[in-house]
């Protein structure tokens, strides 16, 4: 299977999952993951189609960034070192791992030297995991607060990495409420938030994701891997 075929099958499966939901497949974005990645392999992607590409790591990102040189978005996806944000700032249209005031200050400052605002989802550890990062659900509306002294971040909405699980039952209970963590947030009208994003699941789980809400899955293995 070429990265081609891989994406027009995720598509399809897309497609399947939103439509058993009743809900439009157009408006859920795939982020390509193209962490350990080589340049020639996003650029099939791109070829393909997709318009956004996910990376985990400061420096891979940098790199990729200038060699690929296309007209794309680029997210941060994985978790950020505080002194890597002055490389990535002028470079991505989102950070999905927004999960603490350190980085939130940072991001901050750096976004407003260069006369931008950084677009952020929060990062959440819905399952406590000690591997994960993300701050837990009951600390969301104090964290997002303490956001409002940071006017260059503009918080788009959630993301979260799904419990390492194969039990399908947990993985639609650990989405379920973090849709509604979001739901409840968008109705408490915050002034200067705007959760329009669900960041959730990845090429093990996002056909569930989509079920229960999601509307931005990343996926790495599903369109990378050979198989
Ligand atoms: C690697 C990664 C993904 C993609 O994972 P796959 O299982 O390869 O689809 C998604 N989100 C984050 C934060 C990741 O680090």
């Amino acid at each position: 299977m070429s990265v081609k075929d891989n994406i027009e099958q995720v598509r399809k499966r897309v497609e399947k999952a939103a439509l058993s939901a009743n809900r439009d497949p157009n408006e859920i974005s795939i982020v390509a993951v193209s962490k350990n990645i080589a340049p020639s392999k996003i650029l099939e992607a791109i070829d393909a189609g997709i318009t956004i590409v996910g990376e985990n790591r400061v420096q891979e990102l940098i790199k990729k960034y200038d060699i690929i040189n296309k007209n794309i978005s680029w997210h941060m996806i994985g978790s950020l070192q505080t002194n890597k944000v002055k490389y990535i700032i002028d470079k991505v249209d989102l950070i999905h791992s927004l999960d603490r005031i350190s980085l939130a200050r940072e991001l901050n400052k750096r976004a407003g030297a260069i006369g931008r605002k950084i677009q952020t989802l929060i990062q959440v550890n819905m399952s406590r995991e000690s591997t994960k990062s993300g701050i837990y659900e009951e600390d969301l509306i104090s964290f997002i607060e303490e956001l409002v002294d940071y006017p260059n971040i503009e918080v788009k909405g959630l993301m979260t990495i799904g419990p390492n699980t194969h039990d399908t039952d947990t993985v639609r209970e650990c989405f379920s409420r973090f849709r509604c963590l979001l739901e409840d947030l968008r109705s408490r009208q915050i002034d200067h938030i705007d959760m329009q994003y669900l960041s959730m699941g990845m090429t093990n789980d996002y056909e569930i994701a989509i079920e229960e809400g999601s509307n931005m899955i990343r996926i790495g293995r599903g369109i990378f891997m050979d198989k």
